[in-house]
């Protein structure tokens, strides 16, 4: 494979030529080209520019060449102009559209569109970095796009690039600014520390938490860590913490001593015992998540996927038929609570009364999730699982809102982590850095970037005052980073 990277070079040439077509062609958008030209007017839209496709053509042609150096030269693509047809023919057994993932294709296709549709010629200089300024570059590996087969292969882990994806986008339409990623000196425009350690490589810890004193915990096995102002401490260390909730600017702190399980206060480091469960249930159990809610009801579940909640006159169990692990429990809107079980989402009342959203009383096209978060408006997020490229919004009427990746700057992005902040702005950790939801869409790579090499975000913690936790891979060894910033702000 040593030869590989030479032998596509000489390939991937984008050619543009301005001469006229020589016989008239019936226009065509083929099946292949329509979602890459569909997402090129989408951008061009949301930033409020309208393309007129009338004279716009495609097709596939074979050893397109074009002259260059006295040579000629074989490209992937090439933009033909008329005064009354636009034509942009793609080589798709060209090795780089061939190599190419979803994103190559992509950059491919908007290259010519650039030309076609945008009138853009080339553009060649370069970035502090030593990267294209553009996607309208003549020569040159991909910018953005992916050659999905080899990633992880044969390119190194600097070689992952999807996150440029914002700027070079953006460039296309408007030849914009310096990207954040263009200068590795360029300093972080925020306070930011990372911290890496055995047990965060190693993965010791089931859970992160902020705890209302804006400290950042890792908990859940083995050890209890709290990152607090710059150091980290192991606190309560003969109990295993295995959830936490904050109320009313309290800790509230679930876990086992000796063997017992307990429920307590977490005060100027002090543990208040509230409730020994081992009194109160017959069976030995482990609390899995735990609630507070804003009417002062405690609820738990436990890692056999019961649920209880004690309103005032001890624990309830509420008669869930199925025994499936709950990985959410959310304060939701109107004293309900929000849940996931067995990946399935579930609005629980009270003690005695919850219903499962599903088919029958939502428009929702699926019922498995892996994530759920409470915005300030009270609209639930959900997740679905990973083939699933969206996210729905679920109002506490019943409406259902999708949102498509494609439209909300996530393509080709994973989520990896979705929460909410304490003033319930959106928040994602994705492969491609940590983003932000503006109302319309996720913000870019670059309006969350710390600076630091780091990618592929796991989890997301926001405080109050903007502070961000959340853990990444260095790109540079991919091992797994906590991070500290202030972006949030
Ligand atoms: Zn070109």
């Amino acid at each position: 494979m040593r030869y590989y990277l030479p032998l596509l070079c000489s390939l991937i040439l984008f050619a543009c030529e301005e001469e006229p077509v020589p016989l008239p062609v019936e226009r065509q958008i083929p099946k292949l080209i329509e979602p890459y030209l569909e997402q090129f007017m989408l951008e061009a839209e949301k930033r409020g520019i309208s393309l007129d496709t009338s004279s716009l053509s495609f097709g596939f042609d074979r050893d397109l060449t074009i002259p260059l150096a006295g040579d000629q030269r074989t490209v992937v693509g090439i933009c033909l102009r008329s005064p009354n047809l636009h034509l942009v023919n793609i080589d798709t057994l060209n090795a780089l559209w061939l190599l190419s993932g979803y994103l190559g294709k992509e950059e491919i296709v908007f290259h010519e569109l650039g030309h076609c549709l945008l009138d853009r010629p080339h553009r060649d200089d370069k970035l502090a970095s030593g990267d294209f300024a553009s996607i309208m570059r003549t020569v040159g590996l991909l910018q953005y796009g992916d050659l999905n087969r080899f990633t992880g292969v044969f390119l190194p882990p600097t070689g992952i690039k999807a996150h440029r994806r914002d700027y070079y986008v953006d460039e296309l339409f408007n030849q914009t600014t310096i990207p954040c990623w263009s200068d590795t000196e360029m300093p972080s425009p925020y306070p930011v520390a990372t911290y890496r350690a055995g047990f965060i490589e190693n993965g010791e810890y089931r859970h992160t938490w902020i705890d209302p004193l804006g400290n950042y915990w890792l908990y859940g096995e083995g050890v209890n860590y709290r990152y607090q102002e710059g150091n980290i401490d192991t606190p309560l260390p003969d109990m295993r913490v295995t959830a936490m909730n904050n109320r009313n600017d309290q800790i509230w702190i679930a876990g086992k001593i000796d063997q017992q399980s307990i429920i307590g206060t977490y005060i100027n480091d002090v543990l208040e015992i509230k409730y020994d469960l081992s009194d109160l249930l017959a069976e030995e159990i482990q609390i899995d998540r735990l609630l507070v809610d804003e009417i002062d009801r405690i609820w738990f579940s436990d890692d056999d996927g019961d649920l209880y909640v004690n309103s005032g006159g001890g624990f309830e169990r509420v008669p869930f038929s199925s025994q499936q692990w709950v990985s959410k429990l959310l304060q939701g809107p109107n004293n309900n609570v929000y849940l996931l079980k067995g990946g399935r989402f579930y609005i629980v009342e009270d003690a005695q009364n919850f219903v499962q959203v599903d088919r029958d009383n939502a428009d929702i096209p699926v019922e498995f999730f892996w994530d759920l978060a409470i915005d300030a408006e009270g609209i639930a997020w959900l997740r679905p699982t990973e083939s699933n490229p969206f996210l729905l919004q679920f109002s506490s009427d019943f409406e259902v809102r999708r949102l498509d990746y494609r439209e909300i700057n996530l393509l080709e992005i994973r989520i990896n982590d979705l929460v909410a902040d304490p003033n319930g702005t959106i928040w994602a950790a994705t492969s491609n850095g940590l983003r932000r939801w503006d109302g319309d869409s996720f913000s870019s790579y670059c309006d969350y970037n710390t600076g630091l090499d780091m990618l592929n975000f796991s989890s997301i913690a926001v405080g109050k005052n903007g502070n961000i936790w959340s853990i990444g891979r260095d790109t540079t060894n991919l091992q797994p980073t906590l991070l500290w910033s202030q972006t949030g702000r």
